[in-house]
């Protein structure tokens, strides 16, 4: 192979979605697939509907349309919040749109009556993780206004957390989203079919039993394809953890010092490393670097080999321990956390291998 590549293990995805999705069922939680950190990969989402998600969330629309493009028919969830100069398309292409800005609903409602089509729409409520969604306190004026608003039809309520502030979903935040949901029906004659409560990093919170019988929607990635929860990144219970892989060639095997040799002034990316004197070590440099992943979010397979860093085309592995069983040619396969797994399924340079079946499938993307 001339070029790192990504193996995608389509099974262990859908088999991991089966296992999150039946412990979600189990508590009356209805799962949606989200696809983003794949791009909107249309074998991802399909291996996501056969485990049995019920519909199909992206952060793009370039990767909606990709995944309408594919023929998969399901609903979509756009899950960024959709800009006001995109309210058009995202009404011809989306089901359901997540919303914080009056602006933006009321762009929406526009875009709806014109086509004589009905948005569902959730409204984000921000419980404090300080990303998107309307302030508690702001909620009841906001609701007040988007009801006027023909064309949109206010189905629920959603909040993410655990994903700017770090802030963990607990039984006191999600009985706060009830309890507003609860507050808003009571005021406006609303119903709000959907408490769309969880991400990956609700999961020890649905298991414990502690979730709110209310909430009753989860939007679910890492837990679906990297097979963890995502307070403490523990590996859950019956799913696969290396659904997704990172394979690279080694280039080059010397060994070498340990310290650079010479002056030393910034390296390729502004930054003055520091090095430990281990005397010589055998340096394995392959085909993979910055340009493509997050070098910080990958572990190589095998326990002997150590990542010393990277520039944007070469990976730098201390392979000392190694040594006797690696030749140049040969292949080092990574696990690949979330953000090292996003940087390499958007770089062109590393190829997607899908397997179905343990063996692998004819189209790449
Ligand atoms: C990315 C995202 C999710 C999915 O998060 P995971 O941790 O991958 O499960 C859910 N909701 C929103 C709004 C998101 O942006």
């Amino acid at each position: 192979m001339s070029h790192p590549y990504l193996t995608i293990d389509l099974d262990k995805i859908e088999h991991n979605a089966r296992t999150i999705v039946g412990l979600c069922r189990e508590h009356g939680i209805e799962v949606t697939g989200v696809t983003k950190v794949t791009c909107g990969h249309p074998e991802v989402a399909k291996a996501m509907l056969r485990g049995g998600v019920s519909s199909i969330a992206d952060s793009r629309m370039e990767n909606i349309h990709r995944l309408k493009g594919a023929g998969i028919h399901t609903s979509y969830m756009l899950l960024r919040l959709p800009p006001l100069s995109g309210v058009e398309e995202v009404v011809d292409a989306v089901d359901v749109s997540l919303n914080s800005e009056i602006s933006v609903l009321a762009g929406l409602s526009e875009a709806a009556c014109r086509r004589d089509r009905i948005v569902d729409v959730l409204l984000m409520v921000d419980l404090g993780d300080l990303r998107e969604g309307i302030w508690p306190d702001d909620l009841l004026p906001f609701v007040k206004e988007a009801v006027e608003l023909p064309g949109i039809r206010i189905s629920g309520l959603a909040t993410n957390l655990a994903c700017f502030g770090g802030v963990v979903p607990s039984e006191e935040k999600m009985n706060q989203l009830v309890e507003l949901a609860r507050e808003i029906e009571k005021k406006f004659g609303l119903t709000l079919k959907w408490i769309s409560g969880a991400n990956s990093s609700g999961l020890e919170l649905i298991a414990s039993g502690g979730m709110p019988r209310r909430v009753n929607h989860a939007r679910i990635g890492e837990a679906i394809l990297l097979g963890r929860e995502t307070t403490h990144r523990r590996a859950w219970p019956n799913t696969f953890q290396d659904a997704f892989l990172l394979h690279a060639e080694v280039l080059e095997l010397k060994e070498k010092p340990s310290v650079p040799v010479g002056v030393r002034s910034e390296d390729a990316f502004g930054k003055l490393p520091t090095f430990e004197e281990q005397g010589n070590v055998k340096r394995a440099l392959l085909n993979v670097g910055r340009e493509d992943l997050d070098v910080e979010g990958i572990t190589p397979l095998a326990p002997n080999l150590t990542i010393l860093g990277a520039s944007s085309g070469y990976l730098v592995l201390d392979a000392t321990s190694a040594a006797d069983d690696i030749r140049v040619g040969d292949e080092l396969s990574f696990y690949l956390n979330y953000s090292a797994l996003l940087a390499a399924m958007t770089s062109e340079y590393v190829k997607k291998h899908l397997l179905r079946g343990g063996v692998p499938m004819e189209q790449g993307m």
